[in-house]
């Protein structure tokens, strides 16, 4: 697998939480370098562009009102095999299902207010970048 570039986020209640440090060194820890790094309070429209695929969703008012809570900082990283390997890192969604270790098991408040985000796919990976970054803030 050649190096790869993916998405993440810390979400405003890990921020709030006071996890920002030990999330950023886990990200290093494992290898991975920082390409893009941003720090936003997000409003509805970003939101709603981000999550498009949750937005009819029973739980995206929820969501929505989670990502408005504070300021989020956006990530771009790069690794060997990044998407899954952040996704492994991360844990599943829900951080009482997640595995011991991981992320969202750690720093995670419920499976809304779940501490990280991380893009499930290259395609996903390339739009959410996008999404936030242009080229100009990229390394
Ligand atoms: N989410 C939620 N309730 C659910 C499922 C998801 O509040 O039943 C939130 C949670 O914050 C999750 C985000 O919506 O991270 C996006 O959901 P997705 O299914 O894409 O999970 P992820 O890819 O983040 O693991
Ligand atoms: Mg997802």
């Amino acid at each position: 697998m050649a190096l790869q570039r993916t998405f993440a986020i810390i979400k405003p209640r890990a921020i709030k939480n006071g996890h920002v440090g030990e999330i950023i060194s886990a990200i290093e820890r494992e290898g991975f370098t920082l390409h893009g790094l941003r720090m936003v309070h997000l409003n509805k429209e970003l939101i709603k562009g981000f999550y498009l695929e949750h937005v009819h969703k029973t739980f995206y008012s929820e969501l929505e009102e989670s990502m408005l809570e504070g300021p989020v900082l956006l990530m771009v990283i790069e690794g060997e095999d990044a998407i899954l390997r952040w996704r492994e890192i991360m844990g599943v969604t829900d951080p009482a299902k997640a595995a011991p270790g991981t992320l969202r098991r750690k720093f995670g408040d419920d499976l809304t207010r779940n501490a990280v985000h991380g893009s499930d796919a290259a395609s996903t990976a390339e739009r959410e970048v996008h999404h936030f970054f242009s080229a100009f803030d990229l390394v």
